[in-house]
């Protein structure tokens, strides 16, 4: 197990073309595999990232956050609960290649489960490629919800606090900030998220 170390220097990476670029990248979990809860199956992921690519290198990791629905029942599978991590990582594959290998990844965690648990046991988001600003069919950048979701939003503060979006201007921080503020006006927010002590940061 080598990814999880925290380091200030992920969000320094600039994006230029034929360097390598920082990309930030977000994991969820919500349902138990052979791999493990939730959240043995995040650091299986980050795991796999780090091992998949020559091209591909973690840089920092973020504590597991976990999210809850509010109000809802508890569940004795602990299927409502939500596994949440971000990983800054640093690569010369492109966009396309770096979201393929992300599915990649997805398709593993699935190809262990499917039978049992269905599609969503893992989920990896690509938030961030540098400064990259990009809309297609099967690529949007920055991550068009990733500043909707505190889920993304606080752990990704914890490792790349001042990466800045190309699209806002603003930083993650100040994202963050936002969302909380916004958050604090609506009384319908569907999620809390709670910091969990899991002693691998
Ligand atoms: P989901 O299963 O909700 O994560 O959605 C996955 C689909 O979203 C895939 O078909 C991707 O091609 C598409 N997609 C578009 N932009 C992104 C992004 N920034 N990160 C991950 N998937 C993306």
């Amino acid at each position: 197990m080598s990814g999880w170390e925290k380091s200030s220097k992920a969000g320094e990476f600039k994006s230029s073309a034929g360097s390598p670029v920082s990309a930030l990248v977000a994991l969820g979990s919500n349902l138990t595999s052979e791999w493990g809860a939730p959240d043995e199956t995040l650091l299986r992921a980050v795991e796999r990232l780090g091992a998949i690519s020559e091209r591909l290198t973690v840089r920092a990791v973020s504590s597991i956050w976990r999210t809850f629905p509010v109000g809802g029942p508890a569940s004795p599978s602990g299927q409502s609960v939500f596994a949440n991590a971000v990983a800054a990582v640093e690569t010369t594959l492109g966009p396309f290649e770096l979201l393929e290998t992300l599915q990649e990844i997805e398709r593993e965690a699935r190809r262990v489960r499917k039978v049992f648990w269905g599609p969503r046991t893992l989920d990896l988001d690509l938030i961030l490629f540098g400064s990259e600003i990009l809309m297609s069919p099967t690529l949007t950048l920055p991550h068009p919800r990733a500043v909707w979701r505190d889920f993304v939003l606080g752990p990704a503060c914890e490792i790349v606090p001042d990466w800045r979006l190309p699209t806002t201007g603003l930083t993650l921080r100040e994202h963050r900030r936002l969302l909380v503020e916004n958050f604090a006006n609506f009384e319908s927010t569907a999620f809390w998220t709670q910091t969990v002590a899991n002693g691998r940061r």
